[in-house]
């Protein structure tokens, strides 16, 4: 017989970086190795979390292991690095204080959704916090929007105001509790407050009470105000269309839960899952046919925008079969309004009442908007419950900002292998919005610790994103827009080599000062070569044009050859004396500027099928034609694609003659609009083919606004594959400008 000897004792720090701070992380590490018997100790502090194990070398490792394996559902790991240190014969295991150190960029959790455990207990009659609207812990819960600065505890919070009663500070005390160290822990006794304006003795039932009647109320939510109102009510939508002065662009709906959603959307299991993520974003469905939403919440529109609720809040205003309007809070194009005397003030034509609390909102954030492409999601705004979680860089950058463009805009804060995109900022087309974004960049610099060395800006001079850089001392590199488009999906998959890159949007300032938007790239982050575009045709008024797609028509139509004869809608839409006033604009080339604009090539597509010739938002013909798409019709148009020189042109032509062929035959709008979207797969497909046999390459990046439009973007990604291209869409920033600082960053530094 003899004694098995004890394996030797082994030492470990580990340092774990990601989402590690206010999401349960120390509780779970004590508890793992409490479990497993091995001392040490684990903390906090600026760079993450820290941990000290210490016991067997195979324990060790299977801790490491479960460290990442099972960390508790907000988390996210990033990085776990470890290293040996000398043993000291410690068997206990504790959590030890923070450390407040000067660098580090701890991560900052989005937004958390509320989560079961605390949905159970906001719904049990016995529970302390029963319809609590604030309850959290640390699972779920308000983060970035609260948070001041990092390390995030509960005084760099706008939490401070409330301090613990003895029994929530006993739970956040309590490492085997849900609340340890939930730094928004609150309850009834101690926390935030609802109060409703007119006065209520019951705030959320007169809210509740007030939408049901068909009033429009302000509620203030985790990023700022929304605008609520019953969306099953044709009137109250209309009442609120009519308020804000807006036209026809849809409004989202929140609903309590998947069944009624599944009332008026077809959902699948993928839009489900993104439905009740713990991002919660406004998830994009195809409407059904046998709907009875009010028509006005998204006209003409094949598609609704739904979120569940992600507060306890919203959970007790919506009950089962519930559909609200729930749209941003603010005047036309102005940021989201987030304080309470700002929204008495600002929303006071708006709203007839109004739900507030008094806990404040430090950083304004627009909903995300996500849909599902192929299985996968597809983000057209990535904000709340997404921002500020870092973008996975493809190298190592030097510290930069850079600025976005104008429409939807975002900025991106980038060092090292972090890419923190912003928050939707809006388009920056007034002071208020300038200054929202200043406050962002302040707020992420301050929040990340990274002051940048350089800036990166549109090309365009026109651009506010633009003159802020200029207005900085440090140097700015001027990335063009088609460019940064195919960089920022490019950087999303981690590829570096050249690819075809096609960026197609309504517009972006080109390099010879005319207006691109069809531009077909052979692309890395150093340089773009222009290897092609559609034929530049004469735009007028500039972003005026955005306004007119009947003038778009009629500039393709005359560029085509096609007379401007009276069957033809847009040419209908003119009076006569009107027609002539535009076509000595387009020919003497007055207040017009070429344009390569595919965004726009849609907008005359839809106008010179009848669908629209006037638009109230960007793109509206166009998201009215793809809804219009005849999924059964198998035909195409076909773009004439012609080399002149070493460059590829588009010519739409051919396209146009077809429609106007097929609107005389009296073909159905579905069906010209079919032929219409596969024209521009078609096309796609082969120009890629003719690039490939110059060039080799056989990767291909889908970027811009116009592939928003899924059935382009859908249809593209399965012809190239077929023929053998690896195909690149956007997966993590949205393809439209949303997504264009990520682009611009990886470009600029690059080039550095
Ligand atoms: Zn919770
Ligand atoms: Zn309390």
């Amino acid at each position: 017989m003899h004694q098995t000897m004890s394996p030797p004792l082994v030492r470990r720090r580990l340092r774990v970086s990601g989402i590690v701070q206010g999401v349960g992380f120390r509780p779970f590490i004590y508890g793992l190795a409490t479990d497993a018997h091995l001392g040490g100790f684990v903390g906090n502090d600026t760079d993450g979390v820290f941990i000290e194990v210490e016991g067997d070398a195979a324990a060790l490792d299977q801790f490491a292991a479960d460290v990442d394996a099972l960390a508790p559902p907000a988390a996210r790991v990033q990085r776990v690095e470890s290293e040996e240190v000398p043993a000291t014969g410690h068997t206990s295991f504790g959590i030890v204080a923070s450390h407040h150190a000067a660098a580090g960029t701890a991560l900052v959790s989005p937004d958390l959704r509320t989560c079961d455990a605390c949905l159970t207990e906001l719904h049990d009659p016995d529970d302390r916090r029963h319809a609590y609207p604030f309850i959290n812990c640390t699972n779920c819960g308000p983060r970035f929007t609260i948070t001041e600065r990092t390390p995030y505890d509960r005084p760099d919070t706008t939490m401070r105001p409330f301090p613990m009663c003895s029994r929530c500070l006993a739970e956040y005390e309590d490492p085997a509790d849900r609340r340890f160290h939930a730094q928004p822990n609150a309850c009834p006794d101690c926390g935030p407050v609802v109060e409703s304006v007119p006065a209520a003795s019951d705030p959320i039932g007169e809210t509740c009470r007030r939408v049901a009647s068909g009033e429009i109320v302000a509620v203030k939510g985790l990023g700022g105000f929304h605008l609520a109102c019953d969306a099953m009510a044709d009137a109250a939508v209309g009442l609120l269309r009519e308020r804000k002065g807006r036209v026809d662009k849809p409004f989202a709906v929140m609903v309590a839960d998947l069944t009624t959603a599944r009332s008026f959307a077809q959902i699948d299991d993928d839009e489900a899952r993104l439905l009740t993520s713990r991002e919660r974003p406004i998830v994009l469905l195809a409407k059904r046919a046998d709907t009875n939403l009010a028509d006005a919440v998204a006209p003409g529109n094949g598609h609704i925008g739904i979120m569940l609720p992600y507060t306890p809040l919203h959970d007790l205003l919506l009950a089962p079969g519930d559909v609200w309007v729930m749209t941003s809070g603010n005047l036309a194009e102005e940021p989201i309004v987030t304080g309470n005397d700002e929204a008495l003030d600002l929303l006071s034509s708006l709203a007839d009442a109004y739900l507030l609390h008094n806990r404040d909102i430090y950083v304004p954030c627009d909903d995300s908007v996500v849909r599902i492409l192929d299985g996968a999601e597809y983000p057209i705004r990535r904000s709340r419950g997404y921002a500020p979680f870092p973008v996975p860089l493809p190298f190592d950058v030097a510290p930069i900002l850079a600025t976005g463009g104008e429409l939807k805009a975002t900025f991106c804060l980038a060092a090292g292998r972090d890419g923190f995109m912003s928050q939707h900022i809006g388009d920056m087309e007034n002071l208020e919005t300038l200054d929202a974004f200043s406050r962002a960049v302040e707020h992420f610099t301050e929040l990340f610790r990274i002051e940048p060395e350089t800036i990166a800006a549109d090309l365009h001079p026109g651009y506010l994103s633009t003159k802020w850089a200029e207005r900085h001392p440090l140097p700015v590199v001027k990335v063009q827009h088609h460019h940064a488009h195919i960089a920022s999906v490019m950087a999303e998959h981690g590829i570096s080599e050249p690819v075809i890159g096609f960026s197609f949007d309504g517009t972006g300032y080109g390099t010879d000062g005319t207006v691109w938007g069809g531009e077909i790239l052979v692309a890395d982050y150093e340089r773009f070569d222009r290897v092609g575009h559609l034929a530049p045709v004469p735009l007028a008024g500039g972003n005026a044009a955005v306004r007119h797609p009947a003038r778009m028509a009629l500039a393709h139509l005359q560029a085509a050859g096609i007379p401007w004869s009276d069957d033809l809608a847009p040419v209908l839409h003119y009076t006569e004396s009107e027609r002539q006033l535009i076509a000595t604009q387009i020919e003497r080339e007055i207040h017009t500027v070429p344009t390569t604009s595919m965004g726009r090539l849609f907008d005359a597509a839809a106008a010179l099928s009848g669908v629209r010739q006037t638009a109230s938002y960007e793109a509206q013909a166009a998201i009215e034609f793809e809804a219009l798409v005849d999924r059964s019709e198998g035909c195409s148009y076909d773009f004439a694609i012609t080399d002149a020189g070493d460059r590829i042109v588009l010519e739409p032509g051919p396209v146009l003659r077809a429609i106007v062929d097929d609107l005389r035959d009296g073909i159905s709008t579905g069906v010209i609009a079919a032929r219409f979207h596969t024209a521009v797969t078609t096309m796609i497909v082969a120009v890629a083919e003719r690039i490939r046999s110059r060039t080799g390459i056989a990767t291909v990046g889908l970027s811009g606004g116009v592939f928003q439009n899924v059935t382009v973007t859908h249809a593209a990604a399965i012809a190239l594959s077929e023929k053998g291209f690896s195909v690149l869409a956007h997966r993590l920033v949205p393809p439209n400008d949303g997504g264009l600082a990520l682009g611009q960053a990886v470009i600029a530094a690059t080039r550095r």
